[in-house]
């Protein structure tokens, strides 16, 4: 029996049919943030509540503790030259560690205004580091430091990376949370948390068609909604699709935006990235647990 819920004929080639979902470890509180090292072979996620970074072995299957406390680090990404970048709940910044170890922050305010609490990260076509900014982290003492927002809103940015500043470049969200960019560069993908504040807000994902280079995104437009919970982080894969978190499991959408394929996964799902050699494992964050299942597509 197939893990994986076929909706629609063209999720059919992307799954594997006996390949199962595996749980590859447990025991956090709130896990997310999930990013594949490959020079490494390791995998890094993050457990929020706990302050804590794990890292799986791809080598041997070990978990470990990557560093703590680590500021309730939230979502990863790894750059063109290897490089973790990392949101920052409580240091109100998006950092990068360095090959030699050391912590570099790449943005932290915007106009002598802090940021809230980056959530989320993905590097452009052209190599810019973008990242989300909702107030999660600050919302509470639970996931970062209690703070009232000094920015009153919350933005997609992009730094530049000539100039290194940080600039808005999709404002028209209540609380933008995953992001993701398609293969071919054409496309920005955000998911909108914004009912978690305004019960009137659909969860969502908006797609927003990139400018070159520092001009940013021009109009965004609804690409999927969601029925179940909210859709948080997602991953393109090389043909398009849009592999989503949601509330009950992973979902598939195509690039036309069709819901086509589902994997149920026990516990809610905050997080997905694309990993191993071969790109073509999905790695699953899902509260408390790490998941894993082998798909027939790489990621973008
Ligand atoms: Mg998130």
């Amino acid at each position: 029996m197939s893990a994986a819920e076929i909706l629609d004929p063209r999720f059919a080639p992307l799954v594997i049919g006996h390949a199962l979902l595996e749980r590859l470890w447990t025991g956090g509180r709130w896990v997310e943030g999930p990013a594949y090292l490959a020079a490494g072979r390791y995998l890094v996620w993050s457990d929020i509540p706990n302050d804590r970074v794990m890292r799986w072995d791809e080598t041997d299957g070990s978990v470990s503790v990557f560093r703590s406390p680590c500021n309730n680090e939230n979502g990863h990404a790894v750059d063109r030259q290897g490089r973790l970048l990392s949101c920052e709940h409580r240091g109100r910044c998006v950092s990068r560690t360095e090959h030699d170890g050391s912590r570099t922050v790449l943005a932290a305010a915007i106009d002598g205004r802090r940021l809230n609490s980056p959530n989320d990260v993905a590097t452009g076509p052209d190599g810019a580091v973008w990242f989300t900014d909702p107030t999660y982290g600050i919302d509470s003492d639970y996931e970062g430091d209690a703070a009232p927002s000094e920015l009153g809103a919350c933005h997609v940015y992009r730094i530049d990376p000539a100039t290194g500043a940080a600039q808005a470049m999709v404002t028209d969200m209540l609380r933008p949370n995953g992001l993701a960019f398609s293969a071919d560069g054409a496309w920005l993908y955000v998911s909108e948390t914004g009912a978690t504040h305004d019960p009137a807000r659909m969860p969502e994902i908006r797609a927003y068609p990139l400018l070159p280079g520092a001009a940013g995104v021009g109009p965004g437009r609804r690409f999927a909604t969601c029925d179940a919970g909210f859709f948080d982080g997602l991953r393109c894969d090389a043909a398009g699709n849009v592999w989503t978190s949601a509330g009950d499991g992973v979902r598939c959408h195509a690039p036309d935006g069709a819901l086509i394929g589902r994997i149920p996964v026990p516990e809610m799902v905050s997080n997905l990235c694309f990993g191993g050699p071969k790109r073509n494992r999905l790695f699953i964050t899902a509260h408390t647990s790490l998941y894993a299942i082998y798909v027939n597509t790489r990621g973008a």
